[in-house]
């Protein structure tokens, strides 16, 4: 009798613990972040960075991936945009490997549906280049890749003041040549930048300049100066910013460039800091919280650090 009780209890001991690690499992599924990717036409090369910023971002074991792909480029033919319909409400945030043809209006429109309603958006790199004709999407991420016609330029001069310059005056939006450069962190205490150094090197990589739009409700959060010498402006441009839209939050970084058949040990998405930040922007769009920590070997002001 004893013996049998003392079995019963390690059985139904057994079975408490198995039920408690299934809940366990069952929460942390529960916990992740759902993030749709989309791709499918861009200048540079998404065939094997949608891969890589999928690896980036599930290595944290924050999130499950998911790829939605437009036709290819120069496709017009409506039968072919029939099967791109991503139903974005399934999804927390959606992070934007894509710079092609404007999107059907339905997608427009769930789009702008899904940021109103709380989704979140992460852009990388030329993810800000498409889409002039679309209004919203200008709204929503505030400065983008235009001529001095197609917007508003916010900059950072010397002294650190912030300035802006109207539409049809200075520049239009391009880049110098590729080089190393320092990004500044410009806001110390939101979530994604928090814990950075103020200045850390970045690899070789395009530095965007004299990005314009409606630039409202911008939320800089880092810079790297444009030096005339690389062919750029002698201001310190925007690379990281958030703009927050309905009930939804966009985050862009202009960081990040990978050109066709670049060897990979190149890339400027190696960057510790460039995967940091689109894994705790990402994370921030989606939640408005960051729990992903750090890299432990973020650049410092005087050091890039790579990621394999
Ligand atoms: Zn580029």
């Amino acid at each position: 009798m004893k013996l049998r009780c003392w079995v019963c209890c390690l059985i139904s001991g057994a079975v408490a613990l198995l039920l408690l690690a299934m809940m366990a499992g069952t929460s942390s599924a529960a916990d992740k972040i759902d993030v749709l990717i989309i791709d499918g036409q861009n200048n540079h090369d998404f065939e094997r960075t949608t891969p890589y910023l999928k690896q980036i971002l599930e290595q944290t074991g924050r999130f499950r991936t998911y790829v939605a792909t437009t036709p290819p480029q120069g496709n017009t033919d409506p039968n072919a945009w029939k099967g791109f319909r991503p139903q974005f409400a399934d999804y927390d945030v959606v992070l934007s490997n894509y710079n092609g043809a404007t999107w059907p209006e339905h997608v427009r429109t769930a789009f702008e549906e899904f940021v109103k309603n709380g989704g979140g958006v992460m852009n990388v790199h030329a993810a800000n280049n498409p889409f002039p004709d679309w209004p919203a999407w200008n709204d929503m991420i505030g400065l983008a890749w235009r001529n001095k016609d197609g917007g508003d330029r916010v900059a950072y001069d010397g002294s650190g003041r912030r300035i802006r310059t109207p539409k049809g005056e200075g520049p239009d939006s391009g880049h110098g040549a590729q080089h190393p450069y320092t990004v500044i962190v410009r806001d110390r205490e939101h979530p994604i930048t928090k814990g950075m150094p103020v200045e850390w090197l970045h690899p070789k990589d395009e530095l965007y300049h004299a990005q314009r739009g409606p630039a409202l409700n911008m939320n800089i959060l880092a810079t790297a100066f444009s030096s005339k010498e690389s062919g750029g402006t002698g201001f310190d441009e925007p690379m990281v910013w958030w703009i927050p839209s309905g009930k939804g939050r966009i985050v862009t970084s202009l960081l990040g460039h990978v050109g066709r058949d670049q060897d990979p040990s190149t890339w400027a998405m190696r960057c510790a800091g460039f995967q940091a930040i689109v894994t705790r922007g990402t994370e921030w769009a989606a939640t408005g919280e960051v729990t992903i920590p750090l890299p432990t070997a973020m650049p410092t002001y005087d050091k890039v650090s790579l990621l394999p």
